[in-house]
């Protein structure tokens, strides 16, 4: 089978990058836009190209999202209860 897909930000970009999370990205006013740079998988040349992904409200302050062998991860990340001290 021949998997021709490339430039799949825009794709992404129509629901949050969580995927876990099926809010979609109705949008612009609620959420946050997050470039993520993209390496080439090992073996294939090629720059390390950036893409914007969209997270939701409810993921923006929540998930990370990292880039493993150019897949893209979503990472829950533990919120400071309560607190406004910056690590
Ligand atoms: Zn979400």
């Amino acid at each position: 089978m021949t998997d021709r897909r490339s430039g799949t930000g825009e794709r992404l970009l129509s629901k949050c990058a969580n995927p876990e999370c099926t809010n979609r990205f109705l949008y612009l006013r609620g959420g946050r836009l997050v470039p993520v740079k993209i390496e080439a998988p090992a073996g294939v040349p090629g720059a390390p190209r950036q893409e914007l992904f969209w997270l939701c409200p409810a993921c923006a302050d929540t998930v990370r999202l990292t880039v493993d062998d150019g897949q893209l991860t979503a990472h829950r990340v533990a919120l400071p209860a309560g607190s406004n001290s910056a690590a």
